[in-house]
């Protein structure tokens, strides 16, 4: 590793932190200046604005045009500091005892620092792979970035065949992690005196059956557990976080609202989630409802369908990244990430990043200097595969 690679990342991270790209605000300016930045070494980069056009995500490619490029991707945005009790501006970067602080250090700018500093490096090499990266934007809110990129790289027919996803693993190598659905089911009924109870539609007695029913659904998906399955629990999980309905003791409840959260380990799993409520709404629930008043209704809300990352036997990103780490195996993490959209996109997905994610989302995040000096060194590593 050159020592002016890790000092130029380090240069870098803390342009990027100075940068408060919290997932409510716009991204726009740091990925002005990444655009400067690897335009002047000569890399092709390409935006995808977002919808409300405030946000973008960033795509560049060093080396020949082509499929089977090797991906590092990373997200820009950051959580929020609102009520949090940092000791410091979260937004300008400091060292202190062998570690930097500030929002974004270990979650995960360190990351986007070390890829650009290794586009550096490579940027005068002839390559016979492509490299590219990948910086997203609303990944905290629900991969919404990540998954809008997908679709670009389908529609301009970019097939990269390895990602490198740089989440804070204390560059761990990461090969699955489970999917995380979220939804708000919304009960509409038909208020009425207490003391009448079938005049009305009780929204409340409604959502009950349904979170019955989720509950019997956790039960199936206990005994659907794989065999061989590493996630603690192995198997895939519903859970039900909040309701909130109803205006007083002798009124029908007029609305009801579920939040609930899916975390499944199969694809097959969610699926049958999904089939099973279907047939439960139209068959029973809305019926019902309905036989009282045309009006009632019941609507699954999507707030985020984060992909899992499935464990495979063959893994060309795996391979790789052992090859650059040393390391010899791999592990499973109950958080989730954009990896499994990469995957699903048809790429050989791995996460191995620097920082502990016991330091994401809290006050006073850090990363250790020694793990971005170690993810340099991957990166590093990883040129060999590139030339
Ligand atoms: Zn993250």
């Amino acid at each position: 590793m050159s020592a002016n690679t890790f000092e130029e990342a380090r240069a870098i991270l803390d342009k990027l932190i100075a940068f408060p790209t919290i997932s409510s605000d716009s991204n726009v300016a740091l990925v002005d200046y990444v655009v400067d930045y690897l335009e002047q070494i000569g890399a092709r980069v390409f935006l995808q604005p977002s919808e409300c056009g405030e946000k973008a995500n960033l795509f560049a490619t060093i080396g020949p045009e082509g499929d089977g490029g090797i991906v590092l991707s990373g997200h820009t945005d950051v959580v929020p500091v609102e009520g949090q009790d940092w000791v410091s501006d979260p937004f300008k970067m400091f060292e202190k005892d062998g570690r930097l602080y500030g929002r974004g250090t270990c979650d995960m700018k360190g990351f986007l620092a070390c890829s650009m500093a290794m586009a550096r490096e490579v940027s005068t090499q002839s390559l016979v792979r492509p490299l590219h990266l990948a910086f997203t934007y609303d990944e905290e809110v629900g991969c919404f970035g990540a998954k809008a990129l997908m679709e670009e790289l389908a529609r301009r027919n970019i097939k990269p065949s390895v990602a490198i996803i740089g989440e804070p693993t204390q560059m761990r190598v990461i090969e699955g992690h489970k999917g995380c659905y979220e939804y708000t089911t919304n009960f509409i009924g038909l208020e009425g005196h207490g003391s009448q109870p079938d005049l009305g539609v009780n929204a409340i007695q409604y959502a009950s059956k349904f979170i019955n029913h989720l509950v019997e659904l956790g039960e199936k998906l206990k005994a659907r557990a794989p065999q061989d399955g590493r996630f603690d629990p192995p198997w895939s999980t519903i859970q039900v976080g909040k309701i909130s309905g109803g205006a007083g003791r002798n009124i029908i409840a007029g609305t009801c609202s579920v939040e609930w959260e899916m975390r499944p380990v199969q694809p097959s799993d969610a699926t049958l989630v999904k089939k099973s409520l279907d047939a439960f709404f139209d068959r029973e629930l809305l019926p019902q409802m309905k036989a009282v008043s045309a009006f009632a209704s019941a609507e699954t809300v999507v707030v985020g369908e984060i992909e899992g990352l499935q464990v495979v036997a063959q893994s060309e990103a795996r391979e790789i990244v052992y090859k650059v780490t040393g390391a010899n195996g791999a592990d499973v993490v109950a958080f989730g990430t954009e990896a499994g959209l990469f995957q699903e996109a048809g790429m050989s997905a791995v996460i191995c990043g620097p920082g502990s994610i016991e330091q994401a989302h809290k006050p006073n995040e850090f990363i250790e200097i020694d793990q971005l000096r170690n993810c340099v060194e991957m990166l590093s590593q990883l040129r060999a595969r590139l030339i």
